[in-house]
């Protein structure tokens, strides 16, 4: 049995970058990952690498380009003549992607000194050294780990009576591998998931209708926002009906789906392939959490504490495991904190700055609270938006849609919040995150010199729309 200071279960974004940073502690590091790629071989990374941020950003990148080349080119004077989907190489290149990524980790295990075992990892029992965690892989191991961190992350979770087939109902793997484009894809869900999945099948040719339970659409993310957002997805052909209650889903040689929509009638349609992209659940199985007394709670969460201690001694859990946002950054933030506390450090996660991002186009990406969450809580604040209509560097890329939104306290200024629906709200966001992270006042960001012509000129133009100064609009 070899000892370990910490033992991580599971490499996905929590568990690889917690294991990376405890090594680079001094601390004695395992980690163990049971993923194999479609290649057959380990597959360090998880949902994220494998079957989720990675390959899905690879053929969003890919289908706008497609989308670009037939539909934006001939605006700039480039006439193209023969443009054909190549799906083949789309996926391969995706695949190739992925596979880069899972083989940086590895190179980053070796550089850290993280011993990696292939298996699946589950609590044994405590002995006085520490954790024995039971290694099912070739060879069968165990090791002894003085702290553990649990990191196995979520799986898809499937409309009940209907599961994932992966050739006609498929999770995000399915969704990221279909050979064919669909003539009439389905979606249901239209949270992050089914937005991103339906855009991609949408600019390759699939005909998408998303069905959304709720009565809002789009509802964590500011209204203002998610109105405008409806507008530009209409226009690109995503129908998205929400408030609609799916009662049956039929699956032969398509895909039947019953439901009653928004206003109660009775609907039926056919899709050829159908996308559920309805949530995530926690994964603990096989962790042999009953049997060690792991407390789950009652979403099926490993329980933890403010900083991620479970209900065992020296057993830590982190990520999609765990309560919060299912996010890549949340989870690698929290697999940092925890090696930090077990080493003695005071490790920190900010869950007000956390940062969301939906890789639509336009991209929609938001940190801090939202104008209705804002109203709700009483909070006296100032709204300042700039469209990137408005702004130089947009023109130019030809991407004009969507705006900048700043919201501040009333009284001090402070940022609150901050919306963009626009061109690379994905990277812009990170101006505002550091803003609140350093408790800038909206002026603060007015007042920062930003380069032009460029789209962080439209975050300066919000913040300056706070006090009803912006200068270009
Ligand atoms: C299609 C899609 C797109 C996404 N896009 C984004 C995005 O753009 N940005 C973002 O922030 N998030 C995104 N996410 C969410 C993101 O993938 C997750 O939040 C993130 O992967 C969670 O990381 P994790 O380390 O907690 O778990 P995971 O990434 O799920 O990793 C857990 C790992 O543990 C392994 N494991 C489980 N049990 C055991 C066991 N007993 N023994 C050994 N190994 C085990 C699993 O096989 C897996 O490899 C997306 C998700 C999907 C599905």
């Amino acid at each position: 049995m070899k000892s370990f200071d910490v033992v991580v279960i599971g490499g996905g974004p929590g568990g690889y970058i917690a294991a990376i940073r405890a090594a680079q502690l001094g601390l004695g590091t395992a980690c163990i990952d049971d993923w194999r790629g479609a290649d057959g071989k380990p597959a360090l990374g998880g949902t994220c690498t494998n079957v989720g941020c990675i390959p899905s950003k690879a053929l969003l990148q890919s289908s706008e380009n497609y989308y670009h080349a037939g539909h934006a080119f001939s605006e700039h004077g480039i006439q193209l003549k023969g443009i054909a989907l190549d799906l083949a190489q789309m996926l391969k290149r995706k695949d190739k992607v992925v596979r880069q990524n899972n083989d940086g980790i590895v190179f980053l295990f070796k550089k850290n000194k993280v011993e990696f075992f292939h298996g699946r990892g589950s609590f044994a029992q405590d002995s006085a050294d520490g954790w024995e965690i039971k290694i099912a892989g070739k060879p069968a191991a165990t090791l002894v780990g003085k702290h553990v961190i649990v990191a196995t992350g979520s799986n898809p979770r499937a409309l009940p009576g209907a599961g994932f087939d992966e050739k006609l109902i498929l999770s995000n793997t399915g969704a990221l591998a279909m050979r064919e484009v669909p003539e009439r894809l389905g979606v249901v869900g239209a949270g992050v998931i089914g937005l991103e999945m339906g855009s991609v099948w949408r600019r390759l040719g699939a005909e998408v209708m998303i069905l959304e339970a709720l009565p809002a659409f789009l509802g964590m993310v500011d209204e203002q926002i998610a109105k405008e957002a409806s507008k530009v997805f209409a226009k690109q052909g995503l129908a998205i009906q929400t408030g609609v209650k799916i009662t049956k889903v039929t699956a032969k040689k398509t895909v039947t789906v019953d439901y009653t929509d928004n206003a109660g009638a009775a609907q039926s349609t056919t899709f050829d392939k159908l996308i559920v992209s309805i949530g995530r659940v926690p994964n603990t199985d096989g962790l042999n959490a009953a049997a060690v007394g792991l407390r789950i709670d009652e979403r099926g969460c490993v329980a933890v504490d403010d900083e991620c201690r479970t209900s065992l001694p020296n057993v830590w859990a982190i990520g999609d495991v765990v309560r919060g946002p299912m996010l890549a950054h949340k989870a690698e933030e929290e697999g940092v904190a925890v090696a930090e506390r077990i080493a003695g450090q005071h490790g920190h996660v900010d869950f007000n700055t956390v940062p969301w991002v939906i890789y639509t186009s336009p991209e929609i990406a938001w940190v801090g609270q939202t104008e209705q969450q804002l109203k709700a809580a009483g909070v006296d604040y100032r709204a300042g938006t700039f469209p990137f209509m408005a702004n130089g560097r947009a023109r130019a890329l030809g991407d004009t849609t969507g705006m900048v939104k700043f919201l501040a306290d009333a009284r001090t200024d402070r940022v609150l919040g901050v919306h963009i629906i626009g061109p690379l709200a994905s990277e812009l966001i990170a101006e505002a995150v550091v803003a609140m992270e350093f408790g800038a006042s909206a002026e603060d960001i007015a007042r920062i010199c930003h380069a032009h012509p460029s789209l962080s000129e439209a975050m300066k133009e919000a913040a300056l729309a706070v006090a009803k100064r912006s200068l270009n609009s």
